[in-house]
């Protein structure tokens, strides 16, 4: 094979300095990364000025006010818990960035944050518009598909390399992201979702997930994976990590009535109402936690408790229509890119709530829901550049085509 050269270095092409070929002229990886020195200045120079101005970005703090408005401009309802979690977001960084400015010390805990609610009630939402709001990493992890180191599954350390992954190989910036972990609640002794191929009690990953929780110093391998001998690895703390649990704790209502009905001595009390059971998430303390079998050392790692509420007709209809980039917005645009003006009847938008709320899914539900439904209306579509469509009750539940309406163009004088 004929020996390939830089035109430049004459360094012969390799591995490690692969060439790129012109019009019988080579170009090396390192006389690139010159060219572009001389080009643009000093390439590191240029990435830590960067990198500066993002970690700094996270320093100026929002307020927790402000991180509310950020949220609700994504999340809908959830006025309680995106309170909570703003707050715990902003001591969480004031700790990090800021703790010098008061010499003393105290040493500021960790604010990490439990997220109890229904599934699809925007509990990932709500650490994903936090990611997005501060710009930091993010990485989304299930605690189903962990285990603890040796058993089949994934390491709890894995979670770590995806945050690692997610901040572009940037240590400092993995530092500073926020790990969301779904289904904590699925890990927890009672739960019946455990597999035999993990630890039977649950309690192996709790544990495994306590020492990346609480802030330690973590050996990952970058690339994730098992960890094996021969690895070279990365050390990432976990102290400015910003952790938040998630999970639905079915039956957790039952230990909170238990607990209610032994407080109350003596016959005659009234029966409570439903709405009052619904509410009786919001009293949930740690202990009742520990009855659900969380083991106590990882609760007291998630100080900031905050619940969701299931998502009721009303609140469907407004994550349908007001989100930033709610479902019915996107529909609107690929359709205005067609020339073609959506719209919704009232009665079809809470046809679709309904559908969603029968479900169970929360508002998961809803983009299925309505891809169902239009997917004969978006086959012809092209053919109705100038019209107008209205989506029906009809086409919601019966699968009826929707109204179509020529839109009348006015003629300009000539
Ligand atoms: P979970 O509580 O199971 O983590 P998600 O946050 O993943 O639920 O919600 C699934 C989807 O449902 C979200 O991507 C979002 O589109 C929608 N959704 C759920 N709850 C809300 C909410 N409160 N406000 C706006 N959208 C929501």
């Amino acid at each position: 094979m004929i020996e390939r050269k830089c035109s430049f270095c004459e360094t012969v092409e390799s591995d490690e300095n692969p060439l790129i070929a012109g019009n019988n002229i080579y170009i090396c990886k390192n006389c690139v990364f010159s060219a572009y020195k001389i080009m643009f200045g000093d390439e590191n120079e240029v990435q830590t000025e960067e990198k500066k101005n993002l970690l700094e970005a996270v320093g100026e703090l929002m307020t927790p006010k402000e991180l509310n408005e950020f949220l609700g401009s994504y999340v809908i309802g959830q006025e309680r818990a995106r309170k909570l979690l703003s707050v715990a977001v902003y001591n969480h960084y004031k700790r990090i960035f800021k703790h010098s400015v008061v010499e003393d010390e105290t040493e500021i805990a960790k604010s990490n944050v439990l997220l109890i609610g229904p599934t699809g009630s925007g509990k990932t939402l709500m650490a994903q518009s936090i990611a997005r709001v501060l710009n930091v990493p993010i990485a989304i992890a299930d605690a189903t598909s962990l285990t603890e180191a040796g058993y089949v599954g994934e390491d709890v350390e894995n979670i770590l390399t995806k945050l690692l992954q997610a901040a572009d190989g940037d240590v400092e910036l993995a530092q500073r992201g926020i790990v969301f972990i779904d289904e904590i609640d699925k890990v927890s002794r009672m739960s019946e979702n455990r597999s035999i191929t993990r630890d039977v009690s649950g309690e192996g990953v709790q544990q495994a997930l306590l020492k990346i929780i609480e802030g330690a110093d973590v050996n990952i391998p970058p690339k994730g994976g098992r960890k094996h001998p021969n690895q070279d690895f990365t050390t990432i703390n976990t102290a400015g990590i910003l952790f938040i649990c998630g999970g639905a704790f079915d039956g957790l209502q039952d230990i909170l009535q238990r607990k209610e009905g032994n407080n109350i001595l003596g016959f005659g009390h009234d029966k409570k109402s439903k709405d009052e059971i619904d509410n009786s998430f919001e009293k949930v303390e740690p202990d009742d936690l520990i009855s659900y079998g969380l083991i106590p050392e990882l609760i007291g790692r998630l100080p900031i408790i905050a619940t969701l509420e299931e998502i009721d007709e009303e609140a469907m209809i407004s994550i349908l229509t007001e989100p930033k980039n709610s479902l019915v917005k996107q529909y609107k645009k690929l359709f205005a890119i067609d020339d073609v003006e959506l719209t919704f009847d009232e009665d079809a938008l809470i046809a679709i709530a309904q559908k969603a709320i029968k479900r169970k899914t929360g508002a998961r539900g809803l983009r299925a829901i309505l891809e169902e439904s239009m997917i004969d209306v978006m086959y012809t579509l092209p053919e109705y550049a100038g019209y107008e469509i209205v989506i029906t009750k009809e086409v919601i539940e019966d699968d009826e085509l929707p109204v179509y309406v020529k839109k009348i163009t006015k003629k300009i004088a000539s």
